[in-house]
């Protein structure tokens, strides 16, 4: 599948919106991902991790890791995709930790798999907690690389799709300048539609 093929799933899904967007973090954007909604259906999840695993199957990992809980369905599906074993880390106090008695040997070869990457901050703190943990971080993978892969890592990485995304402080929103109204995407069910 080319990166069209899989916008053209996310926008099907309404997982990627066009518009103008009030992001959880406060800033304003004109794009909107949420990959919850492509990955409700179990059959596309899988078609789109039969995709990515492959990107990451010749690092010889033993094992997916991913960050609960957006990560959780992916590290799955790659995990499945790579005859693997899928866990994920959570936070705890603000603190991202291995816990429910996951377990990794020591040098345990493990990609750290994730929906979206946009500042890499999570991807990085599962990749320290499994490095914490005794594994060894072999790459990285996400459905969406929404930095236009700006993030890097001292690993391979790969995505699905690389997405320039641009996001704006409310003060500096262009969209808000021209009297576009702003919507919180995903705040009730349904309440986001996609620009077709
Ligand atoms: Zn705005």
């Amino acid at each position: 599948m080319t990166e069209n093929d899989i916008l053209k799933i996310f926008r099907e899904y309404s997982a990627l919106l066009e518009g103008h967007f009030i992001l959880s973090s406060g800033l304003h954007s004109d794009r909107y991902i949420q990959c919850a909604l492509v990955l409700q259906y179990p059959r596309v999840a899988e078609q789109l991790c039969v995709e990515l695993g492959p990107k990451l199957g010749e690092l010889g990992a033993r094992t997916v890791a991913a960050p609960a809980l957006g990560g959780v369905i992916v590290a799955h599906e790659v995990a499945r995709a790579l005859g693997l074993r899928a866990l994920f880390t959570e936070r705890k106090d603000g603190q991202m930790t291995l816990r429910r008695g996951f377990h990794l040997e020591q040098g345990e070869p493990v990609l750290v798999v994730e929906d979206v990457i946009t500042t890499g901050k999570s991807t990085r703190e599962t990749a320290l907690c499994v490095e914490e943990a005794g594994g060894k971080v072999v790459g990285i993978g996400a459905l969406v690389d929404r930095s236009g892969g700006n993030v890097k890592f001292d690993v391979p990485k790969a995505a699905l799709v690389t997405l320039d995304v641009k996001t704006w402080d409310p003060d500096d929103c262009p969209l808000c300048k021209e009297g576009k109204p702003a919507v919180k995407p995903g705040s009730r069910p349904g309440a986001s539609k996609p620009v077709q």
